[in-house]
């Protein structure tokens, strides 16, 4: 299948609108002149209004894991103690990243299940810095509870950091009214622009609290912010130029559509995977309650009795339609679909129709067209 018409319905890299490749096609310009300085404060602009804050915002170059990286550095130094929920992978990368800076208390919870509140708020009475969680968590297809964990990080005066790498700008994610200090979310996600930035936005009191000196030169937070307050606006070092252009474009195609417009289409549409799901008899994997629901952004299913991950992706993937897998423990057991950024209701049909064509030849598809009736239903077509 040519790659030109391979339909990318991972949880990012998501697929990038024709107008915004065609921006880093552009000559390159100088990271110190004015033009750049330009550019990267209009993607301020309209970045605060993606992440819903007032606080400062960077744009760093390397994928989302560099601002997780400088989250962390930035605020925990040796001596210091981070608090790391985790109920999935990237929660376990925060405990991970913790390890190298300072002391970690991990709260650890079964990959897929919700927190338990009073274990975060035990460990956080124990006394920490910083508490770190991730707001959705890709690889089980679960959205965590931050404004209730936020309310546990005021009240033990600790820094709250959130990764909002598959979050921010498809579920909710209110960074100032749940008191995140440090937010952080990556270019090849919602805001569906090629990887290699991550971007965070740092509170006041984050600020005062920085390590004197990170032990992380390229991730100290301190030297991305000092730079952004230059005129021009600059980055400490060489950026991706192109990059940059992408998000500018992309920034502009998601405030034309409207933040909260591309908010509410996507939870239409991970609504309908869901839906379809049902109708297919496929579970759902997370566990949800009260504070932790499905994710909008990506949708995690149990691998259907009778096939393979091998014969489901591969047989998908012949199709021209691209899901994920499970990660670590999860590989073979679960596969997910992504409805992120600049996804159409026709992207999310073939996706289904794909689906049920390759259940209905592994014998497993019990009524033909229930999957796409049902996401239609929902998507309104
Ligand atoms: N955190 C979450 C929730 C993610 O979904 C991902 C990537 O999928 C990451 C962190 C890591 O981001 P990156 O691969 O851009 O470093």
């Amino acid at each position: 299948m040519d790659i030109e018409d391979t339909l990318l319905m991972i949880p990012g890299p998501v697929k990038v609108a024709p107008r915004v490749l065609r921006s880093m096609s552009k000559p390159m310009i100088s990271h110190r002149s004015g033009e750049f300085g330009a550019i990267y404060s209009d993607c301020i602009g309209l970045l605060k209004q993606f992440f819903e804050t007032q606080n400062d915002v960077v744009i760093m170059t390397g994928s989302g894991t560099v601002g997780m990286d400088a989250a962390v550095g930035s605020i925990i130094g040796r001596k210091d103690t981070i608090v790391t929920i985790s109920n999935g992978k990237f929660g376990e990368r925060f405990t991970e990243i913790g390890e190298r800076y300072g002391k970690v208390l991990p709260v650890k919870f079964e990959w897929g299940t919700p927190f338990d509140l009073e274990k975060v708020e035990a460990a956080l009475e124990q006394g920490a810095k910083a508490v770190a969680m991730v707001h959705n968590e890709t690889s089980v297809g679960l959205t965590n509870p931050a404004k209730e964990v936020g309310k546990l990080a005021q009240k033990h005066d600790a820094i709250f950091i959130v990764d909002g790498i598959s979050s921010i700008g498809g579920n909710e994610f209110l960074t100032d009214d749940w008191n995140i200090d440090i937010a952080i979310t990556g270019s090849q996600k919602a805001l569906a622009v090629p990887p290699g930035l991550a971007i965070v936005s740092v509170s006041q009191k984050a600020e005062e609290r920085f390590e004197a000196k990170s032990a992380s030169y390229y991730a100290d937070l301190k030297a991305h912010l000092k730079s952004a307050r230059k005129s021009p606006v600059q980055t400490p070092y060489t950026p991706a130029v192109p990059l940059f252009f992408a998000l500018q474009e992309a920034l502009h195609m998601a405030s034309e559509e409207g933040f909260a417009s591309r908010r509410a289409r996507t939870a239409r549409q991970a609504e309908a995977v869901r839906s379809a799901a049902r109708a297919l008899d496929i579970e759902l994997f997370p566990q949800v309650n009260e504070h932790s629901h499905y994710s909008n952004t990506v949708t995690a299913m149990k691998m259907p009795a009778g096939v393979t991950d091998d014969k489901l992706r591969g047989g998908m993937k012949k199709q021209g339609v691209v899901v994920s897998g499970g990660q670590e423990q999860l590989k073979g057991k679960i596969f997910r679909i992504g409805t992120m950024g600049a996804c159409s209701s026709g992207d999310i049909l073939r996706t289904i129709q794909t689906l049920e064509l390759v259940l209905a030849k592994e014998g497993q598809l019990r009524s033909r067209g229930a999957g796409v009736e049902a996401a239609s239903r929902v998507l309104g077509v």
